[in-house]
């Protein structure tokens, strides 16, 4: 089964992605972490992806990203994407590679979130800079506000700074927002309440998709 998962900045998920990998032994890919990787050795997408918070052209994160399966998940079968696609472009590119290697995307899981909640989790995002753990002051506190469970300590993302969340959501409501539709009218789009216990949404993605 290939999944897609999708939903507003903080609607977790990143965390439900992980889970869903683990309980259904789908190959995980997350594009912002992968994307962040690439931006450590190439200063032009850190400059997109770290100070400015927009996108990466949908050509180059295509090329990337087949790329990268090519190579780590060649059968195609059995993953979760996580951020990606993000625009109808990247969707239609997407559809279509998978499409010529008699492929597809089983289930698009879009957990929905108010844009208010949205703007509090995301502010609320910490990081540990020694193991890279993510937490949430509201939705999942560390043991105290500066100190991961290891010891390291918790920074804020560079992209999670309020001018850059700014863009970052603009770039949503815009550009990712309107796929949702296209999702339903191409029949696999799931929604799922994302203000929801983490637990319950597990369960209920779990109970619809599986
Ligand atoms: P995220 O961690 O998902 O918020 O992604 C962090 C940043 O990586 C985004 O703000 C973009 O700059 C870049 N990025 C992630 N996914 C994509 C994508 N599908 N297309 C273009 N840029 C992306």
């Amino acid at each position: 089964m290939n999944l897609i998962i999708l939903g507003p900045h903080g609607s977790g998920n990143g965390t439900q992605a992980s889970l869903l990998a683990v309980s259904l032994g789908l190959f995980y890919f997350e594009s912002g972490d992968f994307l962040r990787e690439s931006a450590k050795v190439n200063p032009r997408i850190d400059e997109i992806v770290n100070k400015k918070g927009e996108l990466l052209p949908d050509e180059e994160v295509f090329g990337l990203i087949t790329k990268y399966f090519e190579e780590k998940h060649p059968t195609l079968e059995n993953f979760i994407l996580d951020g990606y696609p993000r625009s109808l472009k990247q969707y239609e590119m997407l559809k279509n590679w998978l499409l010529g290697k008699g492929k597809k995307i089983n289930w698009v899981i879009y957990l929905t979130l108010s844009e208010d909640e949205s703007l509090t989790r995301i502010t609320a995002r910490r990081i540990c800079e020694k193991c890279d753990r993510v937490w949430n002051l509201v939705t999942n506190p560390p043991p105290a506000p500066d100190t991961c469970e290891c010891g390291g300590r918790l920074i804020q993302r560079q992209d999670d700074t309020p001018e850059v969340v700014k863009k970052r959501l603009e770039i949503y409501q815009e550009t990712t927002a309107p796929l949702i539709e296209v999702f339903k009218k191409d029949g696999i789009l799931v929604s799922v309440n994302g203000e929801q216990p983490i637990d319950t949404i597990l369960k209920e993605i779990v109970a619809k998709v599986a």
